[in-house]
């Protein structure tokens, strides 16, 4: 696999021969790069993000490794689908509201103080009953980042009002590939995220059953962000309007649908093939009488690479099958997974959907590195290396 990267940031696994992904990869490096906060967290460690192709997973978790650096795996067809300001919506969550916020000193003592307590839905404050709470939640940190008064919360929110100001200034520049739809997008997934988070605790399952909530907990958060934004603020324009029920439904109809369609790691890059030497590369002649070997033809963007590699090895031009099958393997598998979902019932489609969206993370310990303060070369030019 050849990384894509930029600055410290990186695309492990990019298919980035493929311009409509390399342009998307580089905009979103940029970002990342961009972005002080995430820039100062990530400090000189590497931030690597790897597709993968995902079904009723969730569409993106985060590693921290310490010194390492850290690692994002990110579903293929988010990738491919959702634009811009959606993928800076999901990677500030998984990058901001998870590691970054853990390291802040004084998120332990805070988030424990609130462990158990039942806390107000916002939109949802009159109805007494309902309240969120880090017990039976599917990840406590996602309930301490939808309480409005949580260092969580203000962590996340403050990385997506910065990602915000950065994607409005840009389109505003003309920098290219920049456009104010994404300022929209990324302000709506973030509400989205919070609202689901907190009117389900965090069973996102259930969103989609109650979207008339989930619409009202999502309008009282923009309420909530417009408040935290400064009077002069770009992103102020590009707000997206209040959510109805309908609306809910149909982000989630959405997902579901990105999931079940053409969901076959498209932009996932296919491993080298690498030829065995001991094989002797069979020849055929032309009409010419002329032998020439035979060579498998260079990989295109529109053929599947396991039934290329098939048809190459059984004209026995490749030794056997390489040893990296993992993502071969995913995409053999996708056509099989995908008719399996489609044998679901849509409601219980939208609601499977609803509850693999980002359900769980694999953490590591925080961990008390420094933030180290690293001295950036000058963007290189972003290129495979
Ligand atoms: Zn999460």
């Amino acid at each position: 696999m050849t990384p894509f990267k930029f600055g410290n940031f990186e695309f492990t696994n990019l298919k980035f021969a493929d311009e409509r992904y390399s342009d998307k990869a580089i905009r979103i490096m940029e970002l990342l790069d961009g972005h002080p906060a995430i820039k100062q967290f990530i400090g000189d460690r590497p931030c690597r993000t790897t597709l993968q192709l995902r079904t009723t997973e969730t569409p993106a978790d985060v590693r921290d490794l310490g010194k390492d650096g850290v690692e994002v795996n990110l579903a293929s067809y988010f990738f491919e689908k959702y634009d811009v300001g959606q993928i800076m919506g999901m990677l500030g969550h998984e990058i901001a509201l998870h590691p970054l916020a853990s390291r802040d000193p004084k998120i332990r003592h805070e988030e424990s103080f609130f462990q158990g307590v039942p806390l107000a839905i916002p939109g949802l404050e009159n109805k007494n009953s309902r309240t969120m709470n880090t017990e039976g939640a599917g990840d406590p940190e996602h309930i301490m980042a939808a309480f409005p008064s949580g260092t969580r919360h203000k962590l996340y929110r403050e990385t997506v009002l910065t990602a915000a100001d950065q994607l409005a200034r840009d389109a505003a520049l003309g920098v290219k590939g920049a456009k104010p739809a994404d300022v929209t997008s990324l302000i709506d997934a973030y509400l989205m995220d919070v609202a689901s988070i907190a009117v389900t605790n965090d069973n996102r399952i259930n969103a989609a059953r109650e979207p008339g909530n989930t619409a009202k907990a999502y309008n009282a958060y923009k309420e909530q962000l417009l408040e935290n934004m400064p009077a002069g603020s770009p992103v102020r324009a590009f707000l997206p309007p209040d959510k109805g029920a309908l609306g809910v439904l149909r982000d989630f109809t959405r997902f579901a649908v990105n999931i079940s369609t053409r969901n076959q790691g498209d932009s996932i890059q296919q491993p080298a093939r690498v030829a065995d030497p001991e094989t002797p590369i069979p020849h055929l002649k032309d009409r010419n009488d002329v032998e020439f070997p035979l060579e498998p033809a260079p990989p295109r963007h529109d053929v599947r690479l396991p039934s290329a590699t098939f048809a190459a090895s059984a004209a026995g031009s490749i030794s056997s099958t390489p040893r990296n099958l993992d993502a071969y393997q995913k995409i053999e598998d996708a056509p099989k997974r995908q008719r399996q979902i489609a044998a679901i019932p849509p409601l219980q489609q939208i609601a499977r959907a609803a509850s693999a969206w980002d359900s769980g993370h694999v953490k590591q310990e925080s961990y008390a590195q420094p933030v180290t303060h690293a001295i950036y070369a000058p963007p290189r030019s972003p290129r495979a290396r």
